[in-house]
């Protein structure tokens, strides 16, 4: 068969190919957005299979599952099929940490504020729980002592007595398991490296231990994840490891023109630190625009009609006379980002109102509704009776039961072990108001090696009422095989790339909304950027910015997903940001709502 010149290294520049086929012991490729980091990466992890290195002995760590799925692929392209990967290992620190322990029985949320409650209780302290289980996160990463140290050591020893394991955990089990004999981690590959916290860190520098090489990209600018206790200076830190570290720096932007790359170095070089160099590979495009409404939701509106144009909806070029696009963009290769999901409810709301097709990818918010934390902890801890404070959710969400009364139950569930239907109705029979969730536990007891889908079913077939939320929920319960797998890919957030594989939202079909965080790594054809107003890009809280430089690299983030077209957007006041972008963006003001808008249901 001849073979046509598309080899892994083809196409690449003189940095990245020096980077790609680099055996030093640690090469740190340290480079600006759409530079081909992540491209370099790939085509190093092909060159190596190509080389003749087995795909079981490659471990590559992207920041998000997204991220894992779309290197997964582009690897069986460029390889011809998934039987040249068989054994390669590519995820999240988390799926990876997972992998190496085998089973655990993770946390879900529902549980994880139970626990928080009771600590609030025993330690009078007067936080909201999930603001204390952010602060317990927060200080287990960060691997320093201070004044939470009690509540920690507390937190982490009623996690030991349900035999549950948070998703910090799971990162510090592996860490204490090392990499074992697996040959895993011959070659390590390391994907955003900048916002890699203390822990894995660590990670990093054991799996590598004995590893051939380590190979660490990122970019320092695109730092954004400070809050969550990110290691603003891991680059330094491996350059002042034992090891001798192969520096590599990519200077040509091969995905946005040269409009995009001045508006994002303007803001940038806010910061401190040397002007920054992005060299545009793309032609001119057309200028960069702000359209600044008068209320979040005319701005809103203002997005759903730029996606029509963009679109090439032409009805409403002709009622709004709008000028035409450069080209027409299909709707998958839109994308809408905001600081907030909260943002993004009602920018979805007014697409939806136009027909736009959409989709919010991220974390869902009807994994937040309590009808459905309560079910999945329900059957947490049904799949294991150790997990009490899932339990004592179930019977507080869904059964409406007292406090009291929920304490009792837990109390002997938990002395009982293995969970046996008769005990139970021995135990809880005379209890009127346990009668059906008695019922529910005899109903599922059996069954819990059938699909979840088929469990879920049947809850749902049983509830006065099918929300939204247990609907969506039951889409996605179709995907997974056992009750376990499931619960355990909605903790770690996997949720989002069953949907978007199973092409329901295809590749072509939908404008992506998400927030600029989960925007990290990837790039659109089309991106309007949206809430650039005072309050929420930065982002306050109680009137107060936390981090300027972080919000400002967050900023910076959104701008540089764009190739050739993109809009910024705002209401109200405008953010400070938009005083730091270059002359060259239009600024266009639309004060007044349209009339059409005050008819919609929603308002
Ligand atoms: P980010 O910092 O945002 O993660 P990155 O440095 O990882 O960016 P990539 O996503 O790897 O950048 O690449 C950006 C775009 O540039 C991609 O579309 C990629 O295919 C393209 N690209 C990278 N290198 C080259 C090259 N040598 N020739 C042509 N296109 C390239
Ligand atoms: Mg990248």
């Amino acid at each position: 068969k001849r073979r046509l010149s598309t080899g892994p290294l083809d196409g690449l520049n003189a940095e990245q190919l020096e980077a790609a086929t680099a055996t030093d012991p640690v090469i740190a490729v340290i480079a600006g957005p759409g530079t081909g980091k992540t491209k370099t990466l790939v085509a190093r992890i092909a060159h190596l299979i190509e080389q003749g290195v087995s795909p079981a002995n490659i471990t590559a760590v992207t920041f998000t599952n997204q991220a894992a799925t779309e290197m997964r692929q582009r690897l069986e392209d460029m390889l011809g099929g998934k039987s040249a990967l068989r054994g390669l290992t590519v995820g999240t620190f988390h799926s990876i940490c997972l992998k190496l322990l085998g089973k655990v029985q993770l946390l879900n949320d529902a549980a994880a504020a139970e626990i928080a409650a009771q600590l609030i209780q025993e330690y009078g302290r007067k936080e909201r729980p999930k603001k204390l289980l952010q602060a317990i996160s927060a200080a287990k990463n960060s691997r320093k002592t201070g004044e939470l140290d009690d509540i920690v050591a507390a937190y982490d020893q009623k996690l030991q007595v349900y035999g549950l394991t948070d998703l910090d955990d799971l990162l510090l089990r592996a860490l204490q398991k090392g990499p074992g004999r697996s040959a895993r981690f011959t070659h390590l590959l390391v994907d955003e490296f900048q916002d890699i916290n203390p822990v894995q860190f660590d990670l990093v520098q054991c799996w590598a231990a004995n590893s051939q090489s380590l190979f660490a990209i990122g970019d320092p600018d695109q730092a954004i994840y400070g809050f969550r206790g990110a290691d603003a200076h891991c680059f330094e830190r491996l350059s002042a490891g034992d090891r001798p570290v192969r520096t590599v720096v990519l200077r040509q932007n091969y995905r946005s023109t040269p409009q995009v790359l001045d508006c994002a170095r303007a803001v940038i070089d806010h910061n401190p630190g040397e002007p920054r160099l992005l060299l545009p590979h793309l032609p001119e495009g057309e200028p960069v625009e702000y359209v600044q409404s008068a209320t979040d939701f005319s701005e809103g509106v203002a997005i759903a009609k730029e996606i029509a144009r963009l679109s090439g909806g032409v009805d409403m070029l002709a009622a709004q006379d709008m000028e035409q696009p450069e080209r027409v963009y299909a709707f998958g290769e839109i994308a809408v980002l905001a600081r907030t999901h909260h943002q993004l409810d009602l920018i979805e709301q007014c697409l939806r109102h136009d027909d736009i097709p959409c989709i919010v990818t991220g974390r869902e918010n009807y994994l937040e509704q309590p009808e459905v934390q309560g079910v999945l902890a329900l059957f947490s801890w049904l799949c294991q009776p150790a997990d009490r404070p899932a339990l004592g959710a179930a019977l507080r969400m869904l059964w409406n039961c007292p406090e009291d009364l929920v304490q009792s139950v837990c109390r002997q569930c938990g002395e009982m072990g293995e969970l046996e239907i008769e005990d139970l109705q021995r135990t809880f029979g005379q209890q009127p108001l346990l009668a059906s969730w008695l019922t529910a536990v005899e109903s599922y007891l059996p069954h819990l090696k059938d699909k979840p889908l088929k469990l879920l079913q049947q809850w749902t077939d049983n509830q006065p009422e099918q929300t939204a939320g247990l609907q969506k929920l039951l889409g996605a319960a179709a995907f997974y095989k056992t009750l376990p797998e499931m619960l355990q890919a909605l903790i770690l957030g996997q949720e989002g790339d069953l949907r978007r594989r199973s092409g329901k939202v295809g590749s072509g079909g939908a404008v992506q909304l998400m927030t600029l965080h989960g925007a990290k790594g990837l790039e659109f054809a089309a991106v309007i950027l949206a809430g650039l107003s005072k309050g929420n890009l930065p982002l306050e809280r109680g009137g107060e910015v936390d981090d300027l430089e972080e919000e400002r690299r967050l900023f910076y983030v959104g701008i540089t997903r764009a190739k050739e077209h993109l809009m910024l957007t705002g209401a109200d006041k405008s953010s400070l940001f938009v005083a730091e972008l270059p002359a060259e963006v239009r600024m266009i003001q639309r004060r007044r709502p349209a009339p059409r808008v005050q008819q919609l249901r929603f308002f």
